[in-house]
């Protein structure tokens, strides 16, 4: 039984202040069968560090596929883990439309990630238009073989992937049970053709406009192991109440 994971996505919000006031009440929660995550901006981490919750992971949003050297503006995941990061979100939907972010660099990220001793968030998920032209599953299996392609066999299980569609992101619409659940189906199928087991040992987790009110039809779905939660996961009550669900 893979156990649940809950991530917050703060994306690019908080303050100190915030994040004294989210980390105080992120310490009630009641979290001992759920892995619980927040990815907060680069800066906060040494902050969210010094008041995580026993049990807890920290993250950074994004890594740079650099490891060093003159590139100015980059974080190394070498230096989120010497913060006290263990988690790297890679390939969030907003880094590859707006930053664009390509497979290639999702692929070196993922790499340098792993390589720095963090596990991967790997984000995949395809856009309304990809919908409704029946390309879900060929943009998902395009950019899931992009994101394994650098990683060795016995790190597959370090990389847990997440369901994010587009359309459901910062919408309010979020995709029902049954059709995250459809798509998590499938992308099991295609990390078994990537590696026998892989399709039991990694854990794919929805995100899209999850909150309190539907996260528990999401989290009663087999190949459902967890939520990625941006909005929703900036309010402390509603992100314990989506921990407390899993
Ligand atoms: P929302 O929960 O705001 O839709 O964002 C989802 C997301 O992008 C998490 O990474």
């Amino acid at each position: 039984m893979r156990k649940k994971l809950v991530a917050a996505n703060w994306k690019l919000n908080g303050s100190p202040e915030f994040v004294d006031s989210m980390m105080f009440e992120l310490a009630k929660v009641k979290c001992d069968t759920v892995d619980c995550a927040v990815f907060p901006p680069f800066v906060f981490i040494p902050q969210v560090k010094s008041a995580l919750p026993a049990g807890w992971q920290l993250g950074a949003q994004n890594v740079s596929l650099y490891e060093q050297g003159a590139f100015t503006g980059e974080v190394a995941a070498d230096m989120v883990v010497a913060c006290g990061g263990s988690l790297a979100l890679v390939g969030h939907s907003e880094r590859r439309s707006l930053f664009a972010e390509t497979d290639a660099e999702v692929a070196k990220k993922v790499a340098v990630a792993l390589k720095s001793g963090m596990d991967v968030v790997l984000c995949v998920g395809e856009s309304l238009a990809e919908r409704n032209s029946d390309e879900t599953m060929a943009v998902i299996q395009r950019q899931l073989e992009a994101g394994f392609s650098l990683v060795s066999p016995e790190d597959v299980s370090r990389v847990c992937v997440a369901y994010e569609p587009v359309w459901a992101i910062g919408t309010g619409v979020t995709a029902t049970p049954e059709q995250a659940q459809e798509v998590h189906h499938n992308i099991r199928a295609l990390l078994r053709v990537l590696q026998p087991g892989a399709e039991s040992a990694v854990r794919i987790i929805y995100g899209g406009s999850v909150k309190a009110a539907n996260v528990s039809d999401l989290f009663v779905m087999p190949d459902i192991d967890g939520a990625l939660v941006g909005g929703a996961s900036l309010d402390a009550k509603e992100f314990s109440a989506i921990c407390e669900a899993a």
